[in-house]
């Protein structure tokens, strides 16, 4: 054992020696460049997701001291929001900021690493993701399509949306045309409305055109940004379709697998960050911007009451078992996610759930 681990010491003794005398201080590879050319579905300077997403490639340039670059495109500015992935896995860009929903009709597996109906919230997704077996599934399913994908930022719990009409039970929801997509736009259908997917630039007009009815997006914080209140009066809470919205940084593969690890390590890194700064973004904005809505914009807060909720859950179980026929993988996934959601579900009920319960009622909140 000694003797193997001279041997060992002596080789890295001589090389570092024979560096030294050709005058090669680190290896040639250490100092590569990096160009990554990085398309998002969202618009440029959209606070919270795309300026998330131009703070995570400005914090990539930082970390490696300018040696990986990142040229960003914002939704449309190389290819439309819906594109990006795509150009992604074709490899005519590295990489991408989106939400990975988007891509569920090329595999439903994709909804559960942004949200699903009754799904994660932040601190749930994380665990599964990080130690409940979700980013070796993500990788399965990403590696299928030849894309790599992180963690890369999270909305938080969503607003269920803004109606020009009160919603008091599931018949409310028949015919209305609205923008919601993921798995809870199929939920929405079970339940006789009709859903459609736009990506955030596209949504505004359409509300107020009158193309679509009603429209879900983020919180209070964004949906304020968009104007939404003036086609909708009706705000809605808490949004079954999207409790924990997580972002996601998608690499094309191929380049992935070539980078060194200390690269590897930086971009997962600098994405895992934004993970974490995005949502403190939205839980530091998002409650001034509601009170703001509110008093300023006339907006009607509502809640979704247990009636609707149930109608929610029901048609929610038909959605996943549609999900869970669909491939052996698409079944993997949600009994994962599944897995996760009845044990870190379980035990936030008796922490955060529980705790915040009694703070707030003490404390009048
Ligand atoms: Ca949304």
């Amino acid at each position: 054992m000694k003797r193997r681990k001279f041997i060992k010491t002596a080789g890295i003794a001589s090389a570092g020696s024979a560096l030294a005398a050709t005058g090669l201080a680190t290896p040639a590879i250490a100092k590569d460049r990096v160009e990554i050319a990085m398309v998002a579905t969202w618009p440029r300077d959209f606070p919270g997701l795309g300026t998330g997403a131009q703070r995570m490639a400005k914090r990539i340039a930082d970390m490696s001291d300018g040696r990986i670059q990142i040229e960003y495109f914002a939704a449309g500015e190389r290819v439309g929001a819906f594109d990006s992935f795509d150009e992604v896995a074709s490899g005519n860009a590295q990489a991408y900021h989106a939400a990975d929903y988007y891509w569920k009709g090329k595999h439903p597996g994709w909804a559960y690493f942004t949200s699903v109906p009754f799904g994660l919230t932040y601190t749930e997704m994380n665990a599964w993701i990080r130690f409940g077996g979700g980013q070796q599934l993500w990788d399965e399913l990403a590696g299928s399509f030849g894309i790599k994908a992180v963690m890369a930022g999270s909305t938080g719990v969503q607003m269920g949306g803004w109606f020009n009409k009160e919603i008091n039970s599931a018949d409310d929801l028949k015919g209305l045309k609205m923008r919601i997509p993921g798995l809870g736009g199929d939920v929405m259908a079970k339940l006789g409305a009709s859903p459609v997917s736009l990506p955030g630039g596209q949504i505004y007009e359409n509300l107020v055109s009158g193309a679509i009815d009603a429209t879900e997006w983020v919180g209070p914080w964004n949906d304020g940004f968009m104007k939404f209140y003036e086609a909708a009066k009706y705000y809605y809470f808490p949004g079954m379709h999207e409790p924990g919205s997580m972002l996601s940084f998608g690499m094309n593969a191929s380049f992935w697998s070539k980078l060194s690890k200390n690269d590897q390590t930086i971009l997962e890194s600098a994405a895992s960050m934004e993970n974490d700064v995005m949502m403190s973004e939205y839980n530091a904005k998002n409650g001034a911007a509601l009170a703001s809505l509110i008093k300023d914009q006339g907006v009607q807060l509502r809640e979704f009451n247990d009636e609707i909720y149930d109608s929610f859950g029901t048609a929610a179980n038909e959605v996943f078992e549609e999900v869970r026929a669909h491939s052996p993988l698409a079944n993997k996934i949600h009994e994962s996610f599944i897995k996760s959601r009845s044990e870190v579900g379980a035990w936030a009920n008796i922490a955060d759930v529980a705790y915040l319960r009694q703070r707030n009622r003490v404390l009048g909140l």
